[in-house]
């Protein structure tokens, strides 16, 4: 007998943090918001996801629950849970936008898939091409110094890529920090994210000027909307540019190669809407010969492990990721387990479905609100 989905349990949640973050944008400074997931079907399986959007890529939390209560239930409810691709296109049909109530919704129905079948998610995507992904860690705190000690506990602990974000201080400032950061971690990659932080007519000036620090990869220098710009960096530095708030889905992507916007790109469910449509965009950048990078917003250990399961079976995406929030920006998390980071790799989970378990007295001490 075909199984069917009985309910869906939308909790919101806040959730205490331990380091604060800046990123030019949206700095968070108290706590993280986010909604967990449950789907629960009629044979006794339950399926987490989680939804962890951040106002400047379009929702906040209490938008994506009322999104998730709203027309996203009653897509779900007496559906199949084994019809993952066209649940998430009755979901598409039915809301537009609303990209992170999608991904936690679907996230939760892999792992009921992959809990009926005995095997991580990564198994039913093509199986593993790789078993650990390299963690970069953001360098964010408001407070340098402090971050630059953390790096140096890091960099001891095997980390080796760490991201700094630039474009809210002065150009000058973010020489000197970068510069400062190669002293401190000399062995590590360093990289730049600006979250649209430069001006479109002074971006060339400043982004050549670190164009002789040998970074990574510079993240995102110009706002969404602003790709023509992205396009003329691309082509005029040596170091690769990295698409990020300009790309959420395999549509824009096509339209990044198409333009050239940039050489790499920042995948993340919360963008794409989904373990599918990030498969798709990554598999449009591979195409296109850009690999792909495992971005996020402020998800923690439930959405990060879907997110792993991803890149564990996707060979594109090869940039590494930056899954570090569960384990050690948030003081606590909502699973059973810590976030899996083993000296500077996230180690994929291994158990059935997406690998987590939920800690349900965490969840009810962070509950703000509970719907269904
Ligand atoms: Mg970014």
């Amino acid at each position: 007998m075909t199984d069917r989905i009985a309910r869906l349990r939308i909790t919101r949640i806040d959730s205490a943090i331990a380091m604060a973050r800046a990123h030019g944008s949206g700095t968070i400074a108290a706590h993280v918001a986010r909604v967990i997931v449950r789907i629960d079907t009629d044979h006794g399986l339950t399926g987490l996801g989680e939804a962890a959007p951040w106002a400047p890529f379009g929702n906040t939390a209490d938008t994506t629950a009322a999104a998730l209560d709203g027309p996203i239930r009653q897509v779900l409810i007496a559906a199949d849970p084994a019809r993952i691709s066209a649940i998430a296109g009755g979901m598409a049909h039915a809301l537009a936008g609303h990209p992170e109530a999608r991904a936690a919704v679907e996230m939760a129905l892999w792992d009921i898939a992959g809990k009926r079948a005995g095997l991580p998610v990564h198994a039913l995507l093509g199986g593993l091409v790789r078993e650990t992904i390299r963690l970069s860690f953001s360098i964010a705190d408001p407070d340098f110094n402090a971050d630059l000690d953390r790096a140096m506990a890091f960099a001891n602990d095997g980390v080796r890529t760490f991201k700094v974000k630039t474009g809210f201080a002065s150009a000058a400032t973010d020489l000197e920090r970068l510069r400062h950061l190669r002293e401190v971690v000399p062995e590590a990659e360093i990289r730049a994210d600006f979250n649209q932080g430069l001006a479109p007519h002074e971006a060339m000036r400043v982004c050549r000027a670190l164009d002789e620090l040998g970074l990574g990869f510079i993240e995102q220098p110009v706002p969404r909307g602003h790709e023509a710009t992205l396009a003329a960096l691309a082509a005029a530095l040596a170091t690769p540019v990295m698409a990020d708030e300009s790309v959420y889905n395999a549509n824009e992507m096509l339209a990044c190669a198409r333009g050239a916007w940039a050489d790499c790109v920042s995948v993340k469910l919360m963008k794409a809407g989904g373990l599918l449509a990030a498969r798709e965009a990554d598999a449009v950048a591979a195409a296109a010969g850009m690999p792909t990078y495992g971005g996020t917003l402020w998800e923690g250990g439930i959405a990060l492990a879907a997110a792993a399961q991803v890149i564990a079976a996707s060979p594109n995406m090869s940039l590494g990721c930056e899954f570090y929030m569960p384990r050690f920006v948030l003081a606590r998390d909502v699973t059973a387990e810590p976030f899996p980071v083993i000296h500077g790799a996230v180690h994929v989970p291994m158990a059935p479905g997406l690998g987590v378990a939920l800690d349900e007295a965490a969840l009810a001490a962070d509950t703000v609100a509970e719907r269904g």
